[in-house]
């Protein structure tokens, strides 16, 4: 009989051998994708005596089409009650009331931290010389910063109220034909997500955490993002990790905090990836920086993602490319990104064997030079297979 997963007194997650777990297809080419990485789940699931009960749960243009609701309310009460699901891509509605899906369920469950891997697999076409030294793990704030889209549009009263009420109370001269956007960058938000990624740091074995932030510019924001960072460090970590500051960089068995300016981050990942392992960092920069680094390692078509609250318990995983509507159907792209968000989610509910075989078995697909188009068109020495066929290929490896 499956069970809900459920969230203990002391934060972690109860999760039995049959978990449900609801799951969104995703439009476009999630009707080729989500198959494929399902058959690889429970394969995978399987041998290690584990069964997973899926249930579908609408969003995008299903829903719409189905119940005339783009996210309809069963939809987000099934992720709240069962704490954790997995989604393909979502067209966002033109036009239509909500800005983006993905945004409104992050921010309807409060998922805070964007958490995303970035490693290599051999055999990846990339455009840099060693991406094999790339081996980082995003901590992107994800509720906050101008990021939020708390905006005043460009000739409207309300940005000419706005601009009068900060010349007036602050001295501050912005242009009469200006749009606003507002930076909330708070302590109690800034501090959930490095905590997360802190503690992620202490329980993988990871050597460092750095902080990413533009703080010699935008002090108050993400200046204090910064510091907010190491003054959590001593007050709650200091048996654990340590500033750099406190140990002139030399942090003995210790996780070392460190920070870097976000432009200097983005030399910084080029030039010397493999000083950096576990990076905290505000709403915007995280986006940059999750991007560059995905290409990088030749991944974007198959980076995974996963919006989570560590305290609550929520969690939802997610491709991170978006619909590709031109393929949708055809079983040709790459369900990379579904497959490894999944591994994402195994390795969250304590499935770590689960999730080590599935990332072993796509490597060694890679390697093996069973590919889809998107791999293929970049090798001389792939066979182009369909999205289906990998996803097989993988499970014959698992
Ligand atoms: P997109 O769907 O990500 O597609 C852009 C290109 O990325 C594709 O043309 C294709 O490149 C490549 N690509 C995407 N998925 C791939 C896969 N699984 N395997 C291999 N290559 C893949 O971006 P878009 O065209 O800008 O957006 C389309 C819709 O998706 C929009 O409605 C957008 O709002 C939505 N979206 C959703 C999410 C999400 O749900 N998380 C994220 C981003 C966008 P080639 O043409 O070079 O083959």
């Amino acid at each position: 009989m499956s069970e809900l997963i459920t969230l203990n007194e002391n934060g972690t997650l109860n999760v039995s051998n049959e978990p449900r777990i609801p799951f969104i297809e995703g439009d476009g080419t999630g009707v080729d994708i989500w198959p494929a990485a399902k058959l690889v789940f429970d394969a995978a699931a399987k041998k290690h005596g584990k069964k997973i009960d899926w249930i579908e749960v609408l969003a995008g243009e299903k829903a719409f089409n189905e119940t005339g609701s783009w996210l309809p309310e069963e939809t987000v009460e099934a992720f709240k009650t069962h704490l954790i699901g997995i989604k393909g891509p979502l067209t966002t509605p033109v036009g239509g009331g909500i800005r983006s899906l993905n945004v409104a369920l992050r921010q309807i469950l409060d998922l805070y931290v964007c958490l995303r891997p970035i490693k290599y697999f051999s055999g990846v076409p990339s455009p840099v010389v060693h991406p094999e030294k790339v081996d980082m793990v995003i901590f992107r704030e994800n509720t906050e910063d101008v990021y939020a889209g708390m905006e005043v549009q460009e000739g409207t009263p309300e940005v000419k109220k706005l601009i009068e009420f900060l010349k007036d109370n602050f001295g501050f001269n912005i242009r009469s034909d200006s749009g606003i956007g507002i930076k909330p960058v708070s302590i109690t938000g800034s501090k959930r997500l490095i905590r997360a990624a802190i503690k992620y740091a202490v329980e993988n074995s990871r050597k460092s955490v750095t902080i990413v932030h533009k703080g010699n510019i935008q002090k108050f924001t993400e200046g204090a993002f910064r510091q907010w960072g190491y003054d959590l460090v001593k007050e709650e970590f200091a048996d654990v990790a340590v500033g750099w500051d406190d140990c002139d960089g030399v942090p003995g068995d210790k996780v070392l905090v460190k920070d870097a300016i976000a432009d200097n981050m983005l030399q910084q990942i080029l030039l010397r990836p493999q000083e950096m392992d576990v990076i905290a960092t505000t709403n915007l920069n995280g986006d940059y920086l999750s991007d560059a680094l995905a290409a990088q390692v030749g991944g974007i078509g198959i980076a995974p993602g996963a919006n989570i609250n560590y305290v609550s318990g929520h969690g939802i995983f997610e491709a991170t490319h978006g619909t590709a509507p031109k393929y949708a159907g055809q079983d040709k792209v790459n369900p990379g990104s579904v497959i490894l968000s999944g591994t994402l989610m195994f390795e969250h509910l304590g499935w770590k064997e689960v999730a080590s075989d599935i990332v072993k078995a796509m490597g060694s697909t890679i390697s093996d030079g069973i590919v889809t188009y998107d791999f293929a068109r970049l090798r001389e020495d792939a066979t182009e297979v369909k999205c289906s066929e990998f996803a097989s290929a993988i499970v014959d490896r698992l």
